[in-house]
């Protein structure tokens, strides 16, 4: 047995020290990024934020919405090609994902779907432990089977296996393990990184070897979405952020006068049931079933995620998304924000 005893950090463990900066205002700040991905070969322009492949937020709907802002979507993987293919027809392959898992039935399915639908740019594969051989292979037989796509891969919280995953074959691999906010796994396992430091260290290692990094989950407010570019990520993936709007599926209910929307993790019991019938025996729910507030068009919360990531870089004198992590101090906290007047979320 080893403990490492440096310090790890959350987004909720730092602050962003302020620097005196040339900018007047946050309209001149670029939040656009263009990357030529190192395997896939291809380049790409866009806002770096992702709507999480969650059945609720990955949805068809979402992506229209978000494909208008240069957002991308990761489409939840229980679509059929009949479903996606009308989506595909609107122009916006530069702004969807579709997710996959590694089973045979998986492998077989993402063949059909990209066979039926050409202009499918992205491929994310998702498993709930990256660390596995099996995992490891599967990127490399899926960037031998389709070697001009950009392949997202996760997820993993550590520089080695990100090494490996990029040197396996994927562009982009995704960061997170039990930071979301219906997840479980650190109740249920034990396991876990702290997420900011799990960015810093794991964005490090990727762009050593050519690769990208997608900071996956714990993005609470505006500001951590923020820290995790600071921290060097250069795309966040956010589900509960995106959660309750009227592009996420799910029904409406009422409670006591208020609207809400249902989210859930893609492991809790909710999701086993409603996909395959049951949560297998072999294992157990690791994520939770919410009611989140119901927050209309996601288009506010999307201006309202820009606009505070805009002021960040006007704080810390970054002109661009790409310079923040460079201008980025972070200075260790004790508290986020005063909250004697309740929450501030
Ligand atoms: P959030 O932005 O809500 O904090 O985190 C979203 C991320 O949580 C997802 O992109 C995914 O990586 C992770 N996630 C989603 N569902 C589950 C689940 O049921 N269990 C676990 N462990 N993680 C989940």
């Amino acid at each position: 047995m080893r403990i490492e005893n440096d310090i790890k950090l959350d987004y909720k463990d730092v602050l962003f020290r302020p620097k005196r900066s040339t900018l007047h205002s946050r309209e001149e700040v670029d939040v656009s990024r263009k990357f030529t991905f190192k395997n896939a070969q291809q380049d790409w322009q866009g806002i770096p934020i992702i709507a999480s492949n969650m059945d609720t937020v990955g949805t068809i709907e979402m992506a229209k919405a978000l494909a208008q802002h240069k957002i991308i979507t990761c489409l939840h993987k229980f679509y059929t090609a009949e479903e996606l293919q009308p989506l595909f027809k609107d122009d916006v392959a530069d702004y969807v994902a579709v997710s996959s898992g590694i089973k045979n039935d998986d492998v077989e399915f993402l063949s059909k779907l990209t066979a039926q639908i050409p202009q499918i740019k992205f491929i994310c594969l998702d498993v709930a432990n990256g660390y596995t051989q099996r995992f490891a292979s599967v990127v490399a037989r899926t960037r031998d089977k389709y070697p001009d796509k950009i392949i997202i891969a996760g997820n993993v919280v550590t520089g080695e296996m990100v090494e490996e995953l990029i040197l396996r074959g994927a562009d982009i691999v995704k960061v997170g393990i039990g930071s979301g906010s219906v997840c479980t796994t650190r109740i249920q396992t034990g396991v876990g990184y702290p997420q900011l430091s799990a960015v810093i260290e794991c964005s490090d290692a990727a762009h050593g070897v050519g690769g990208q990094i997608i900071a996956d989950g714990g993005c609470v407010v505006a500001g951590d979405v923020a820290k995790a570019f600071g921290g060097g990520a250069d795309f966040a993936m956010l589900g509960g952020m995106l959660a309750g709007h009227e592009q996420c599926d799910g029904e409406l209910k009422e409670i006591d006068g208020q609207l809400y929307k249902v989210f859930y993790g893609m492991s809790s019991e909710t999701a086993m049931h409603k996909y395959y019938g049951e949560v297998a025996g072999y294992r157990s729910s690791e994520g939770k079933t919410v009611s989140v507030k119901y927050r209309g068009d996601v288009h506010h919360t999307i201006k309202s995620i820009l606009g505070g990531i805009r002021s960040t870089c006007t704080y810390i004198g970054a002109k661009s998304l790409k310079d923040m992590s460079k201008c980025t101090t972070f200075i260790r906290v004790s508290q986020q924000s005063n909250e004697v007047f309740g929450k501030n979320s």
